[in-house]
């Protein structure tokens, strides 16, 4: 495990989705900085060893609380057994979610959007509403987990895309609303992350090693981002240094959206 010790967050944050890849970089990073951390997902064992895993010899914890996200009664027990483990509910990050294979919009059903848009936006909605109650109580605040491509799009992802720039809408709207409630809400776009999500597209490509290296060509950076410097942006958007941040779209990136082509080698071409 890498060592993702950085600040101090004396709070507490509940991650949806945080048993593996971006979700799971945050809970390491935020468990590192000192926060109580739960972590939502499906799977028991697996949520339930990272949980073990993070919370030892690091001056935070992290316990796993079993939710289904597109089941919104799954999702106001989880919020609200945190609640009662903890006393009280700081930062929420909407994380959870799914990006389909890529094909063209002939081959998605309207179901196929439908059920998208009930893991990737509606359990958004439905975690930020049980939440605020909590998160009113203690001027905390809501990172929800966008993606570059809400904001660019994306080829033969359609429905994906969709649903990542309602999340921005859902983001800037609650922020006006919850602002007099002292509640910030922000969303992070990560670019392209090393994730079981991404290991996931790159074994479905003919030669995974090319679209490996194709996909590190993207960046300015010249490489994939990794989950926790995702989770760094989102320990930021959490502590109390970021008071007077709401609304904002945070692009964690590498400059992949900056200029166009690929970015490493351009002077091969200029001689
Ligand atoms: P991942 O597939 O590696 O992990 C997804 C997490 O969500 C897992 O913990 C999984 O258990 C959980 N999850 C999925 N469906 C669930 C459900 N119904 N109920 C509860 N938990 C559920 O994905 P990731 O790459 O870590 O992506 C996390 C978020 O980041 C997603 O919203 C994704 O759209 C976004 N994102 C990822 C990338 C990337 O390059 N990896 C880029 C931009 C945005």
């Amino acid at each position: 495990m890498r060592d993702t010790t950085v600040g101090h967050l004396d709070k507490v944050a509940l991650i949806t989705g945080g048993s593996m890849g971006i979700g799971a970089g945050c809970a390491s990073v935020f468990v590192a900085a000192g926060a109580r951390v739960a972590i939502c997902a499906r799977g028991r064992a697996a949520g339930e060893a990272l949980a073990a895993e993070l919370s030892a010899g690091r001056p935070g914890a992290c316990n796993f609380e079993p939710c289904d996200v597109t089941r919104p009664e799954e999702l106001q027990v989880a919020i609200e057994r945190t609640v009662a483990r903890y006393g009280r509910l700081d930062c929420l990050i909407n994380n959870a979610g799914w990006h389909p294979d890529h094909r063209p919009i002939d081959e998605f059903s309207v179901g196929d959007f439908e059920s998208l848009l009930r893991l990737n936006l509606v359990s958004y909605f439905a975690a930020s509403k049980y939440a605020l109650p909590h998160l009113r109580r203690v001027h905390g605040s809501i990172i929800n987990i966008s993606s570059l491509v809400g904001e660019i799009g994306q080829e033969r992802a359609v429905t994906y895309v969709a649903t990542k720039a309602a999340i921005i809408g859902l983001t800037k709207a609650l922020a006006i609303d919850e602002a007099q409630h002292g509640v910030r809400v922000n969303a992070v776009l990560p670019g392209t992350i090393a994730t079981p999500l991404l290991d996931h597209f790159i074994g479905s490509t003919p030669n995974p090693p090319a679209m490996k290296s194709f996909l590190d060509s993207w960046q300015w950076t010249g490489r994939v981002g990794e989950a926790e410097e995702v989770g760094y942006a989102c320990l930021f958007l959490a502590s109390d240094q970021a008071g007077y941040i709401t609304g904002v779209e945070l692009i964690v990136s590498g400059g992949q959206e900056l200029g166009h082509g690929i970015k490493g080698g351009v002077s091969d071409f200029r001689g």
